[in-house]
């Protein structure tokens, strides 16, 4: 028995006998692989419902644009309602990136994209599958930042969901109107620390829309299984506020009780009405709230935070590869990072994870990783203290503020920029690194590009090429003395995707931070010799659907291993098991 695909709204079913062969239980994987899990067939049912006239053109999950045969267009009354011309989806397809290309600005183009997404849903995904590089830095960062300082003014549509801190107690309700039976994976933001941009409010609500085109872009996650969310607790942004535009609430932030409440009682709605396997992903939330709602919620909730872990997972796994360059174990570095936030201390902590699977005890492994933020070198002496999460890194040493004193009192072979300080690595910092070691790592990580701590071709110049380096934000290849290095960029996207695609069709309950450096070294595995030979510790972007599958797959592996996952029987083929539940933006 076999299945095949099973819609018009994309869900994809290749014939999947293969993925349970050899299972005893294969006939009762395809009822319950069609029927309960995964996904519902009453929400495809609905989702389905075969429109006609003006309404199907307004439908973006069915409609078809000019693709429409001269069949259908009777057949559902929309025969006068567009011109003559019949174009296949691969015309429409290279009309809609003429058009793109033709556009000036990021942001118009951002906008067109916005407005292709809301207008033919398949076409959208056709487009951006096809085109993923040079369209990824579009609908995510570099230019989604741009997009959330505009998004008031560019405002059109609403995407995705708003609940403010006035909405509490009727949170269940406000999401019985979200028109999805099934929802699977939601990406949630209070807008508090929107990239390397601080504080955006509402407007953040571009970080959930576009990481959530990616779930679908890159791991083939359907659209309509995922929902964005803003929770609206203010903004204390002044120039939000002086807004007559501004499309949030025009109140300073809530803090405290109040907030927290909302968030428990938005975390209990979602379970209530979706499940316990419907993932929750933090995003771009403020440092205070982002590492105690992840202690809060990790252990009972399907959750994880990108900006932490996700970070944190991309960055290790550079760092994997590039111990093929240098030759040296990640507990043979010795890590300065320049930031000691949410992406810092994600790093932080699952460096010390891999070093301690290289057999290096804890505390010897945190000795090896020296933080700086704000007030200086993070030191157990600190006047006024430091939290918990720093605590377990602070050194005895003097206060220190100065970076490039830092250095020569660290001595890294590692210098990782995550504090969002543009041109903090100059030209004196990196030849010292360059002077320390033959092979140093320079990561400068803050986003968006106007916020990295150097260039690809400042890092490379000043070590005359010897540095291993990569970045948050793309940058150009460099050329030096006749060698071209192609800079890797550090992007989540390589990570986050998989993950999520992986949680999902296991149906955990839970996402371990084992998860993410299994995941680092799914990717690092995915570099192959060739990307090394020409400076990359990541696979090139265009493969990265391709990889994300395969790093899924290992994901997957982990949490069958781990009896995490709750869809049984396991399938014998984790890779082609994802397949079979990837997106279709084909028109049937
Ligand atoms: P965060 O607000 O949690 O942390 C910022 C840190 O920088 C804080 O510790 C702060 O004290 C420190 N800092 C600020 N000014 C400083 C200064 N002058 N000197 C030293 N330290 C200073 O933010 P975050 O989530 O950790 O993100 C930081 C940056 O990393 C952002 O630009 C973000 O876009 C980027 N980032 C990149 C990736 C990636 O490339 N994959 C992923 C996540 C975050």
């Amino acid at each position: 028995m076999s299945l095949f695909r099973v819609n018009q709204n994309g869900f994809f079913l290749h014939s999947i006998s293969k993925v349970f062969s050899g299972n005893p239980y294969y006939s009762k994987v395809n009822q319950q692989v069609t029927g309960k899990r995964w996904f519902s067939l009453d929400s495809t049912k609905m989702s389905n419902r075969q429109l006609s006239g003006s309404d199907l053109l307004k439908d973006n999950r069915q409609n078809k644009d000019l693709s429409f045969t001269m069949r259908e267009r009777d057949q559902y009354k929309i025969r006068g309602l567009l011109p003559a011309a019949i174009r296949g989806q691969k015309l429409e397809a290279e009309a809609a990136m003429a058009y793109l290309n033709s556009l000036e600005s990021n942001l118009t183009k951002y906008m067109f994209l916005r407005e292709l997404q809301d207008r033919n849903e398949r076409l959208f995904y056709r487009v951006l599958c096809e085109n993923t590089e040079q369209l990824m830095p579009l609908v995510y960062t570099p230019v989604v930042g741009e997009a959330c300082i505009n998004y008031s003014r560019i405002f059109q549509r609403a995407r995705g969901m708003y609940i403010t801190v006035h909405d509490s107690g009727q949170i269940s309700n406000i999401l019985a109107n979200w028109p999805e039976k099934d929802v699977k994976a939601i990406v949630v933001t209070d807008g508090e620390r929107i990239l390397g941009l601080g504080d955006l409010g509402a407007n953040g609500m571009g970080i959930p829309v576009g990481k959530l085109s990616l779930y679908t872009a890159l791991a083939g996650i359907p659209p309509n299984l995922t929902l964005p969310v803003t929770l609206d607790t203010g903004t204390d942004n002044q120039e939000l506020l002086n807004n007559p535009f501004y499309i949030g609430l025009k109140q300073r932030r809530v803090r405290g009780p109040q907030y927290d409440d909302l968030i428990d009682e938005f975390m209990e709605a979602v379970i209530k009405r979706w499940g316990r396997s419907c993932l929750i992903q933090f995003e771009d939330f403020g440092n205070r709230n982002a590492f105690r709602l992840l202690e809060k919620y990790r252990d009972n909730y399907c959750t994880f935070n990108d900006d932490i872990q996700g970070t944190a997972s991309v960055c290790v796994a550079g760092i994997l590869a590039s111990c093929r360059i240098t030759g040296m174990r990640i507990s043979q570095q010795k890590f300065l990072f320049f930031g000691a936030g949410e992406a810092a201390l994600g790093i932080a902590n699952l460096l010390v994870m891999a070093m301690e699977k290289e057999g290096v005890p804890n505390e010897e492994a945190r000795d090896r990783i020296w933080l700086m933020d704000s007030r200086g070198l993070v030191v157990e002496n600190r006047e006024g203290g430091l939290d918990n999460e720093k605590i377990k890194f602070a050194k005895k040493a003097e206060p220190m503020k100065n970076l490039e004193a830092i250095v020569d009192l660290v001595k890294p072979t590692a210098l990782i920029g995550v504090a969002a300080q543009p041109k903090a690595f100059n030209e004196k910092i990196l030849k010292k690194m360059g002077a320390l070691s033959d092979r140093p790592l320079i990561f400068p990580l803050s986003n968006p590009t106007s916020k990295a701590e150097c260039t690809a071709d400042e890092a490379y110049h000043a070590t005359e090429g010897r540095c291993v380096f990569a970045s948050g934000s793309p940058f150009d290849a460099v050329e030096i003395n006749g060698k071209t290095f192609h800079p890797g960029q550090g992007n989540n996207a390589y990570i986050f995707p998989g993950i999520s695609l992986a949680a999902i069709a296991c149906g955990v309950h839970t996402i371990p931070d084992e998860s993410f450096l299994i995941a680092s070294k799914a990717l690092a595995d995915q570099v192959t010799d060739e990307d090394l030979a020409q400076g990359r510790v990541y696979p090139p972007l265009s493969d990265i659907r391709e990889v994300s599958l395969k790093l899924a797959a290992k994901v997957a592996q982990y949490f069958y291993v781990e009896s995490l996952a709750t869809v049984r029987p396991e399938p014998t083929d984790k890779l082609l098991f994802m397949k079979t539940l990837q997106y279709d933006y084909s028109y049937v």
